[in-house]
C-alpha cells in the first residue's frame, strides 16, 4: 500500500513550513485538504502542483473511505488542514482511525500548531496541561464544562474564535473568578500578541476594544482553598459556600 502522511502547515508565517513537509507534499500522489482553495495558495507559493482533493468535516466519513481505498491501492496521500496540525481541533480523526483499522502506514510530519506555540510561551512547570480545544458553542454546555474544570490542578488550554471570545471570557470570569491567563493572539503573524494577564483585565479589555484574530487562552489553576479550622459555624458556612 501507499502511506498516509499527516502534514503540519504554518499557522501564519510561511517560513514555518518545514523542508520535510515541502518534500512530502511535492512527492505524494494526492493531497487531501480541509479547504482546497486555501491549500492551493500555499502550494502555489512553494511551487508545488500535486493534485488536491477536499476533506472537510461534513464529509469525513465518505471521503475517508475513498482515500483509504486509494492508499490501499498504492497511492500516497498527505492530509493537511487550513493551518497547523491536522487532527488537533481540525478534521483528520476519521481518516486516521480508518487507516489504522485497515493496517495502512500513517506517518506524521510534525510542525506548527497553535497549541504547542502558545504552551511553549506559558512557562508551564512541570509542563502538563489540559487541552480542551474549542469550548462548546452553547452557553449551557460551556458553563457545565467550565464548572467541571474549576478544580483542575492543570492549566487549561482553549482555542477560541474572535466572535465568541467575549462570551467565553465573561463565562470564565463568572465560573473561575480571578485567574492568571496567557493570551496568545495572531501567533507568528504581523500583529502577534502574547502576554500574561488576568481574567479580570481581559474582561475589561473586551468591554472597550473589539478583539480580532485567532487566539489561544491558557488559564492557570486557581489557588486551592482550604476550609477554615476551629469554629464549627465558620466551617459549615465555608462548605455551604463551596458546594
Ligand atoms: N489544527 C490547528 C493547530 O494545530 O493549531 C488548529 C485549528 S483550529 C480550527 C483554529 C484555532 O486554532 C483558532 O480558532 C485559534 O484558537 C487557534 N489558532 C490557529 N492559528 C492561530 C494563530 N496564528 N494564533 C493564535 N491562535 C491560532
Amino acid at each position: 500500500p501507499g502511506t498516509l502522511y499527516i502534514v503540519a502547515t504554518p499557522i501564519g508565517n510561511l517560513e514555518d513550513m518545514s523542508q520535510r513537509a515541502l518534500r512530502i507534499l511535492g512527492d505524494v500522489d494526492l493531497i487531501a485538504a480541509e479547504d482546497t482553495r486555501h491549500t492551493r495558495k500555499l502550494l502555489t507559493h512553494f511551487g508545488i502542483s500535486t493534485p488536491l482533493i477536499s476533506y472537510y468535516r461534513e464529509q469525513e466519513n465518505r471521503r475517508a473511505a475513498d482515500l483509504i481505498e486509494r492508499i490501499a491501492g498504492g497511492a500516497s496521500v498527505a492530509l493537511v488542514s487550513d493551518a497547523g496540525t491536522p487532527g488537533i481541533s481540525d478534521p483528520g480523526a476519521v481518516l486516521v482511525r480508518q487507516a489504522r483499522a485497515a493496517g495502512l502506514p500513517i506517518v506524521p510530519i510534525p510542525g506548527p500548531s497553535a497549541l504547542s506555540a502558545a504552551v511553549c510561551c506559558a512557562g508551564l512547570d512541570p509542563g502538563s496541561f489540559l487541552f480542551l480545544g474549542f469550548a462548546p458553542a452553547k452557553a449551557a454546555q460551556r458553563r457545565e464544562l467550565l464548572q467541571s474544570l474549576k478544580a483542575s490542578p492543570y492549566p487549561l488550554v482553549f482555542y477560541e474564535s474572535p466572535h465568541r471570545i467575549s462570551a467565553f471570557i465573561r463565562e470564565c470570569s463568572l465560573v473561575f473568578g480571578e485567574r492568571t491567563v496567557l493570551w496568545a493572539r495572531e501567533i507568528s503573524k504581523m500583529y502577534e500578541e502574547i502576554e500574561e494577564t488576568t481574567l479580570s483585565a481581559l474582561t475589561e479589555r473586551i468591554d472597550t476594544a473589539k478583539i480580532r484574530g485567532e487566539l489561544v487562552l491558557i488559564i492557570h489553576p486557581g489557588t486551592v482553598e482550604q476550609p477554615p479550622s476551629g469554629d464549627l459555624d465558620e466551617i459549615l458556612t465555608w462548605y455551604r459556600d463551596h458546594s
